[in-house]
């Protein structure tokens, strides 16, 4: 699989709306900042495939990218929790999403964005707990790993590392940085073992 074969497939505003359910999926979901358009266009190679603008309350739909496998997505699920967004559309957001992840079949992994400067907040605890619940391979990527020291950076993967992998062997994290690029192969090969070159 290359990653900078990836091209922009279909938005879709319900699950009605997603392509159709075959083939893999790898869905990427953060709070809003968190990087994850970001380390999206870093994997790609593609600095335009994931818009990084951010309009406070504005329609967010999950966006679709294919690979040229032919049979392999990457999904980019809404920003949570933009600090404007109010209750309501908190709520809106976990019911769309929830079906999203409750009823896709072809998903098979889920990469979880947190600032390595923030991390586990609510809504990381709220994913974590849905993997461990539906036994979906999960991967946390702290990412801006470059806006810490070494030892700060190595500490706080450290705590993460312990409190998921405590709970369960699909949980495992990373760090990640697109600004130097740092934690890209890892994630390749990580993403490769959920899609499907399983070589
Ligand atoms: P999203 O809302 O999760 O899609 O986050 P973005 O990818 O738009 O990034 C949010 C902000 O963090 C932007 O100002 C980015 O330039 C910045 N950012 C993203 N990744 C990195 C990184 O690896 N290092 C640093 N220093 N800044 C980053």
């Amino acid at each position: 699989i290359r990653f900078d074969s990836a091209r922009f497939l279909t938005s879709a505003q319900m699950l009605s709306q997603c392509p159709e359910d075959e083939g893999f999926e790898v869905a990427f979901a953060g709070r809003s900042n968190a990087g994850k358009s970001s380390a999206l266009n870093t994997l790609t190679r593609n600095s335009k495939l994931a818009r990084t603008s951010k309009t406070p309350g504005r329609t967010q739909l999950i966006n679709f990218f294919t690979l040229s496998d032919g049979q392999s997505r990457l999904v980019d699920l809404p920003g949570y929790g933009y600090a404007k967004v109010n209750r309501e559309m908190k709520q809106d957001w976990e019911n769309y999403i929830g079906e999203y992840l409750a009823e896709r079949r072809s998903l098979t992994g889920l990469i979880l964005l947190m600032d390595i400067r923030h991390p586990m907040t609510e809504f990381d605890e709220m994913m974590v707990r849905w993997s461990i619940e539906t036994e979906m391979p999960l991967r946390v990527l702290l990412t801006k790993s470059d806006k810490l020291k070494k030892g700060p950076a190595k500490n706080a993967f450290l705590t993460v590392r312990n409190q998921l992998e405590s709970q369960a062997n699909w949980l495992s994290v990373q760090m990640f940085s697109s600004l130097k690029k740092e934690g890209v192969q890892e994630l390749e090969a990580w993403l490769r073992s959920r899609l499907a070159d399983e070589s």
